[in-house]
């Protein structure tokens, strides 16, 4: 049965393949076309200090508005930037944005405000990245310590001498760094010892599995325990309900970023939402017990 069917499996394979491939060019045209025509624009998604109950910061995250298909989410075309070496470009967009927010909330009074930035790998093969983000500051006459730059563990696999090298100099100007994802990727432990990172942020599919899992609530608890007397910070990611939230803060995250706080605001809210004083009144009540 398998045998005779063997020539229309592959046809079938092969026709399947190349409808694959046609997507992908087509995707990668219209994100040509995005880039030209600016269809892109940066969510913001609060994070809370989980100690003082107030909001820290905010991950800016990438939006494509298709002109036809709507908002598209990052992970359908993120790696599409990527393969085709366009994500350097996007990426320098994805900095200056953030530095026009990070103004905007230095303005409403957020002083100390951080803005978590998530940076591929080929930026970090960009020699010149680190240059031209010391400008794009300059221009908006911002101090890098109100960033922080994610990066995955994966980024570390190839080139690892090029990429440590970039993050010794982007730390040199008062970057820090974040790593994302944890827990998903491959040799963390080894990697964590080499990288000049600040914070560790625990991938949300630990957090989320941390009520019904008690494989999960451990992982969480001594990744937290261990991060701790690395001298490092901790980020939960994936905060949907209050219940994780008070179970975070028995373990002593200090930072929070979910749902249950907010979801990912788009631009136009970002001045609405910092100067709603009945969230502002609201968060660090519910967040204290
Ligand atoms: P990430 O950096 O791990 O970002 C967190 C993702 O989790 C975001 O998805 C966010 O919307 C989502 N999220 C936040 N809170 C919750 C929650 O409580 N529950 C659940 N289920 N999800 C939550 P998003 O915005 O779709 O981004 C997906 C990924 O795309 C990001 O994962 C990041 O890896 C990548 N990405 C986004 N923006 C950029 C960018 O500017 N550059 C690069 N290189 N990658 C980016
Ligand atoms: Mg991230
Ligand atoms: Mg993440
Ligand atoms: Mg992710």
């Amino acid at each position: 049965q398998a045998k005779s069917n063997g020539r229309n499996c592959s046809f079938v394979f092969a026709e399947q393949m190349s409808s694959d491939l046609a997507n992908r060019m087509q995707l990668e045209a219209e994100l040509r076309q995005a880039i030209e025509q600016q269809q892109f624009s940066l969510s913001l998604q609060p994070q809370v200090d989980l100690i003082s109950g107030r909001l820290c910061g905010f991950e800016a995250l990438l939006r494509w508005q298709h002109p036809q298909r709507g908002m598209v989410p990052p992970d359908e075309f993120i790696s599409v930037l990527e393969q085709a070496q366009l994500m350097t470009g996007v990426g320098y967009w994805v900095f200056e944005r953030s530095c026009q927010h990070c103004v905007t909330l230095i303005q409403q009074g957020l002083s100390q405000v951080v803005i978590a930035v998530n940076l591929s790998a080929d930026q970090f093969l960009d020699r010149n990245l680190p240059e031209n983000f010391a400008a794009i500051l300059q221009k908006y006459a911002l101090n890098a310590a109100h960033f922080e730059l994610e990066l995955t563990e994966s980024t570390l696999v190839s080139n690892i001498n090029e990429t440590l090298d970039v993050m010794h100099r982007l730390k040199a100007l008062g970057f820090a760094f974040a790593i994302d994802d944890f827990g998903t990727g491959y040799s963390s432990l080894n990697y964590l010892k080499r990288m000049p990172v600040s914070t560790i942020k625990i991938d949300r599919s630990f957090v989320m599995g941390m009520l019904d899992n008690p494989a999960d609530e451990q992982i969480v608890a001594s990744t937290i325990a261990m991060v701790h007397k690395l001298g490092l910070k901790v980020v939960a990611e994936g905060v949907e309900s209050l219940a994780h939230l008070q179970l975070l803060q028995r373990y002593n995250c200090d930072f929070a970023q979910g749902y249950y706080l907010s979801r990912p605001l788009p631009e136009t809210q970002l001045v609405d939402f910092v100067t709603n004083q009945v969230l502002q009144q609201k968060w660090p009540a519910s967040l204290l017990p």
